[in-house]
């Protein structure tokens, strides 16, 4: 379970300071599918940010499955959310100058997988997400399409409790967003929470709760 209480964030540059989240609480449930709204600048990114512990609140609690984690060091954060958060971005964020293959596999490197597993595991996954013909091409060669669940059989191959969305149909046509989200339901029926950060009422539907931010406050919590 993710529960954060009264989270704020600050940004200092220069002389100008940003507060992009300000005593923000929220719980998500395992196994919860929520949709995060808000027009751009309203700290969207930032909370998915601190959720996977890819940086930390300015002041208030984490609690990720009971334990504190907001004042986490970011090699101590860098290891707690491997194998348990899986993201899921915009553009794709696969690594160019690797395959397919190599991409999805990585999240199992870092977790010191042995070699027979990772092949068997990148090999389901790969399947699963109906890409496995392009185990061996680059990113650049695959369509956003075809990025994105590469993207996701990335986020997903070490079974991650959770995984992170930041509009993850942002860069696709209908068609292929449609697919992303049929993807992501799929996850969640099968057990996986999912944040996700989106502008698309109709990504939103899919999920079981909305909530809106707006400059760096939840301003609405409405379950569907
Ligand atoms: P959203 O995802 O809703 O568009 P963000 O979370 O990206 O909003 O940003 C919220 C606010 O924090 C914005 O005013 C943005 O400019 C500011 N901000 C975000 N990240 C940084 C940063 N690293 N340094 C300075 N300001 C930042």
């Amino acid at each position: 379970m993710i529960e954060i209480q009264n989270i704020s964030k600050s940004f200092r540059t220069d002389e100008v300071e940003t507060l992009a989240l300000r005593d923000v609480s929220l719980k998500v449930d395992d196994g919860e599918f929520v949709a995060v709204m808000g027009p751009s600048g309203c700290g969207k990114s930032t909370l998915l940010n601190i959720l996977g512990l890819l940086d930390n609140p300015t002041a208030g609690n984490y609690l990720l499955d009971g334990k504190e984690v907001g004042s986490l060091k970011e090699r101590d954060r860098t290891m707690l959310r491997k194998g348990k958060i899986g993201f899921v971005f915009q553009n794709f964020n696969l690594i160019d100058e690797l395959t397919i293959e190599e991409n999805v596999e990585l999240p199992l490197h870092y977790l010191g997988v042995k070699a027979s597993e990772r092949k068997k595991r990148v090999k389901e996954v790969l399947e699963r997400m109906a890409i496995s013909h392009r185990a061996k091409h680059f990113p650049q060669q695959l369509s956003g399409g075809q990025q994105q669940r590469a993207a996701i059989a990335r986020a997903v191959v070490a079974n991650p409790g959770l995984i992170l969305a930041d509009e993850p149909t942002g860069n696709l046509d209908s068609k292929n967003g449609e697919e992303v989200m049929r993807l992501l339901t799929e996850l969640n029926r099968e057990g996986t929470t999912i944040v996700m950060v989106t502008h698309s009422q109709h990504d939103a539907s899919y999920t079981h709760r909305v909530i809106n931010l707006f400059d760096g406050k939840i301003v609405e919590n409405t379950q569907l």
